[in-house]
């Protein structure tokens, strides 16, 4: 999974790497093993890339001078991106997979069209010709022009913001505009693109869609103050909640969410059930995310880490907790262990804010093959004796269909894929 952040001050007096630092920031959630910052002035492009978290990696790239910038957070290192100096200067970050080209050739191909002294509409069609693959792109040059395009179905989410008439903003989530004071203008239509230059603002039509998004942004992906293609993502987790306590009411005393994305499904089940709603879990450090940790170690520490139960909301306690999601049932495991052997909690239900996970995602997200899916290989029963729990229920798939107001992508949950 990928962030990507962009801003083009349509004034050179501007220096604009402060607002894609901070988009990034805002993103961090959507990668957190690498970040890049490129930054043009208009003759060159300078950037910092790293592995780490945006507020360690980046700082100094915030030193850049430039009026027009891009960069990206990913979940894997090296990161989906490329910068390619000759025949000229240009970079290139994705959100998403290329299925007939990589980031190097795309940027190859761009930084070629520059030598040939493309630009406006015909440099961004040119340069995805023939180019096919689920992403969200944004590419900069050397002379400071802003290339932006959402492949069609649009899988992977893709924005413009505006911030006054002084410059135009992209970002994957309006969260992003939201820190840096911007306003969110629109969805990129998948197919469609923006070429940004200090003298053109242009809408391009590349390709034409048929729009399919990602119903796994609305579960785990987007942070929850994000409006992604018109549906605000906390009401929809709340909705979840209160279905999920239609579907499957529990007798129960307390009703927690975790880990943090899970906390709206929560207050909806608890809003809905009228059960007494608490915070559940402190968290140390940095709020890594589990289930997109790369290494087994990694994972298990984040666990530890994150979640401190806060023992009054357990102790002699019938908890029920609800997830957004389950990968391999670890951070579960280890989370209902702890509330029942050092915290004292009499039992703990469960249930998931999405649908079984059983397939992989073969768009950029880090959802992982049906071998290491738990919801794929184990019964509900198997899976909650696995994790000490006394139940354990999905929403149903069709349930999240009828409720997003969109066509959906549905492949990790049923192995049907849009694409
Ligand atoms: S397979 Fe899952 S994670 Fe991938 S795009 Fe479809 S819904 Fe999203």
């Amino acid at each position: 999974m990928a962030g990507v952040a962009g801003a083009l001050a349509f004034d050179p007096a501007w220096s604009v790497a402060r607002f894609a630092y901070y988009s990034l920031l805002a993103l961090q959630h959507r990668g957190q093993e690498e970040a890049c910052l490129y930054v043009s002035d208009g003759e060159r492009i300078e950037w910092v890339c790293g592995k780490g978290f945006v507020d360690e990696v980046l700082p100094q790239a915030t030193k850049l001078g430039g009026w027009a910038a891009i960069g990206g957070v990913w979940s894997t290192s090296p990161g989906y991106h490329a910068y390619v100096e000759e025949p000229s200067e240009v970079a290139v970050v994705l959100d998403g997979r290329l299925f007939n080209a990589d980031p190097r050739e795309v940027a190859a191909r761009l930084a070629e069209l520059k030598s040939q002294g493309l630009e406006g509409g015909e440099l961004l069609k040119e340069l995805l010709k023939g180019i096919k693959g689920a992403f969200s792109m944004l590419a900069l040059t050397a002379s400071g022009e802003l290339l932006a395009y959402r492949s069609p179905p649009g899988l992977r989410p893709l924005q413009l913001g505006g911030f006054g008439f002084d410059m135009a903003v992209f970002a994957s989530e309006s969260s992003a505009f939201d820190v840096i004071g911007a306003d969110l203008k629109k969805d990129l239509d998948p197919g469609k693109g923006f070429y940004a230059s200090q003298l053109l603002f242009e809408e391009v039509e590349v390709a034409p869609s048929n729009k399919v998004v990602c119903a796994f942004e609305y579960i785990y992906n987007a942070r929850p103050d994000s409006v992604i293609d018109g549906v605000e993502v906390y009401q929809i987790r709340e909705e979840i909640g209160k279905r999920l306590a239609q579907l499957y009411p529990k007798d129960v005393d307390v009703v927690v969410g975790v880990p943090e994305t899970a906390i709206p499904f929560a207050i909806g089940y608890a809003k809905e059930a009228k059960k007494d709603y608490r915070l559940g879990f402190v968290a140390t450090g940095r709020k890594a995310r589990t289930a997109i940790k790369p290494d087994l170690m990694e994972r298990v520490v984040g666990v530890q880490l994150k979640l401190n139960p806060i023992r009054s909301t357990f102790r002699r306690k019938r908890a029920l907790i609800i997830d957004d999601s389950v990968v391999r049932g670890l951070t579960l495991k280890t989370v209902i262990q702890t509330l029942k052997n050092k915290v004292g909690a009499v039992s703990v239900d469960v249930l998931i804010g999405s649908p079984k996970l059983v397939s992989h995602c073969p768009y950029g997200v880090e959802v992982p093959p049906a071998d290491q899916l738990i919801a794929a290989q184990m019964s509900n029963e198997e899976i909650a004796k696995y994790i000490g729990a006394k139940s354990i229920d999905w929403l149903p798939p069709e349930e999240l269909e009828k409720m997003l107001p969109l066509k959906v992508c549905m492949g990790c949950f049923t192995g049907r894929y849009p694409l």
